[in-house]
């Protein structure tokens, strides 16, 4: 009897080691991407209103073909999907960005998947962040998200074109259209960015949403949904290009602007 039992500890060891090692080999291809993030500008700068268009479009998706921004004078939100940009404008309509379009603020990637993740039941963005952040094996380093799939509900905002002299952010976001959708099929694109990119970048998620007709959309305020794969870009590199414009020069970048941030994300 006790001989049995040594046995079934023996073969159980082995079990669980196996087990270990798969998951170790599954975590470590996960981690695996080499992929670098190009991001145009901070986002502190963006906040201050530095709102020119640092980089043609063009030249932004030789550098990716995922990722997210918004346009020059602030013309609404980008999302980068399957290397077409798409820009969702502040009257909630969407078009593919016109040759000649520029950013003053976005980042992309080329897209290679690295981890699926499959989440069930999620009531609201909250829900959906804390449930990501949870599965992300390494919150250290940069991802790409990408999903298409059924939304129970979606809500989006956009932020209308700027004239000069720009005003900061937080007053344009505090006026921003806000976009429901419910029982929408779609795409979210968006990125997870390591708590130390503060003043960079945004830390945390940051999503845009495109429906599947291409007709509305916006940077992801709230949804819910029954079910949706995620797939995501483990992406270690990152490189900045500053804009070397007197507004881009004259910015204030050595203030905290944490809480503004806070405020135009919600
Ligand atoms: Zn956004």
């Amino acid at each position: 009897m006790k001989r049995t039992r040594l046995l079934f500890k023996i073969i159980l060891g082995i079990v669980l080691y196996a087990l270990a090692v798969l998951t170790t080999a599954a975590a470590v291809k996960a981690e695996q991407g080499n992929d670098t993030l190009f991001q145009v500008s901070t986002i502190d700068a963006l906040l201050d209103g530095v709102y020119d268009g640092a980089m043609p479009v063009a030249r932004l998706i030789a550098m990716g073909n995922t990722g997210l921004g918004t346009f020059h004078a602030l013309d609404g939100e980008m999302a980068v999907i399957d290397g077409v940009v798409y820009q969702i404008r502040s009257d909630g309509s969407v078009r593919v960005a016109e040759q000649g379009a520029s950013t003053p603020f976005a980042a992309v990637t080329p897209f290679e998947p690295d981890l699926t993740l499959t989440l069930g039941n999620v009531s609201s963005m909250r829900e959906l962040n804390s449930a990501l952040e949870a599965l992300l094996p390494n919150p250290n380093i940069f991802y790409a998200i990408r999903a298409t799939g059924q939304f129970r509900t979606v809500k989006t905002r956009s932020v209308p074109r700027q004239t000069k002299p720009y005003p900061p952010l937080k007053v344009v976001a505090a006026t921003q259209p806000v976009f429901d959708f419910s029982d929408v099929p779609g795409d979210i694109v968006g990125l997870w960015s390591p708590a130390f990119v503060k003043g960079v970048g945004v830390p945390g998620f940051h999503l845009h949403f495109v429906n599947a007709a291409r007709t509305g959309g916006g940077h992801m305020l709230d949804c819910s949904f029954e079910h949706l794969t995620l797939t995501l870009d483990a992406t270690p590199a990152f490189t900045v290009v500053l804009p070397q414009s007197e507004d881009f020069a004259t910015t204030n970048l050595t203030l905290d602007r944490a809480a503004d941030l806070h405020k135009v994300e919600q």
